[in-house]
């Protein structure tokens, strides 16, 4: 059934499928600041509090750092995951908040992209390091969108053992009350933007935003691009669910489109293929280790990872805890 309220919008909707079409729209006229460094500062720090502690203090005081696409979008980093900006004439829609800590230069980064009012937040899944400022957000004005289940974890007690941190339900007016939980499209700022929901994958609600004119592709934290991702089992993430969101991602872009992943600098459907790629090597590995009796102690032992760690390893999500994740899986 069609969720996406057409009343509450206020937007157009539309039903056609995606054309792929290629816009390439105005660039922005903002200073190009690429430096994709600075969460490396929050593993270094992540040894001597948990890991929900050493992002939000990082989020506190980080830059936030403009990367300009093309078609009035724009992503923000430097706030837990990424954001993507669609701003124009009427007004702005984020895909993700990121972290309410970081709302006075967030709220210039995105004024800097354009001062109309923010209109539309789009949780891609319940992760904080998405949703922590809908409830500024919010209180600004922005509807909220989300999955069904996006809003249903942020309104239960979910304990996270790998981030070391127990989340409690957040305020009715912090989670989403427009839902998605099929695919939807809707006209804002002359774009073309489809949300559409993956099959559990990093969580039961994940959300895709595919721009169509602009060709640029928002996965969430179904792609981290150059470091192994979180799987949230908790709420019923799997390895092989990442897997088929991973090919989905491949399915739904072409050799020309923009890839916005939750963490990481922007990439391509290339750089998807080599994502997919070694998730599923690893998966297949740590499998046949499994079924034939090692526990998991003993498969982080095997490094079956080890041909990828180098490249992959290295953020927050070290080989060990990705392999416990893969083994969880399998
Ligand atoms: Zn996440």
């Amino acid at each position: 059934m069609n969720q996406l309220r057409a009343d509450v919008l206020g937007t157009k909707l539309q039903s056609k499928p995606a054309d792929n079409g290629v816009g390439l729209g105005r660039l922005l006229s903002l200073r190009i600041l690429t430096t994709l460094t600075l969460l490396l500062v929050v593993v270094a720090s992540f040894a001597a509090e948990s890991p929900y502690d050493a992002i939000n203090a990082e989020a506190a005081t980080a830059v936030i750092e403009t990367l300009p696409m093309r078609g009035g979008l724009g992503m923000l980093e430097g706030s837990g995951g990424n954001i993507t900006v669609l701003a124009g004439a009427d007004g702005t829609l984020l895909v993700d908040g990121g972290i309410a800590l970081s709302r006075k230069r967030l709220e210039e980064a995105i004024n800097a992209l354009g001062p109309g009012p923010i209109k539309y937040v789009i949780n891609t899944h319940w992760h904080w390091d998405h949703t922590d400022s809908n409830a500024w957000l919010h209180h600004r004005g922005a509807i909220l969108i989300g999955h069904p289940n996006t809003a249903k974890n942020l309104a239960s007690v979910i304990t996270i053992e790998d981030w070391g941190h127990t989340f409690e339900p957040v305020p009715a007016d912090a989670r989403p009350t427009v839902l998605v939980n099929q695919t939807e499209t809707m006209e804002f700022d002359g774009e073309d933007v489809e949300i559409s929901a993956y099959q559990a994958a990093h969580t039961n609600g994940d959300l895709a935003v595919y721009f169509k004119k602009a060709n640029v592709l928002a996965t969430g934290d179904t792609y981290w691009n150059g470091h192994y991702p979180f799987i949230d089992y908790a709420v019923g993430g799997s390895i092989d669910g990442m897997i088929a969101a991973a090919q989905r991602n491949i399915d739904l872009v072409n050799d020309k489109s923009i890839v916005v992943p939750g963490h990481g600098p922007l990439g391509t459907r290339a750089d998807l293929i080599e994502y997919k790629h070694m998730l599923v090597d690893i998966r297949d590995k740590v499998s046949i280790l499994k079924k034939g009796g090692m526990s998991l102690d003993q498969v982080i032992a095997e490094k079956p990872s080890a041909a990828y760690d180098a490249k992959w390893g290295d953020f927050v999500i070290g080989p060990p805890l990705f392999l416990k994740f893969v083994y969880l899986g399998v």
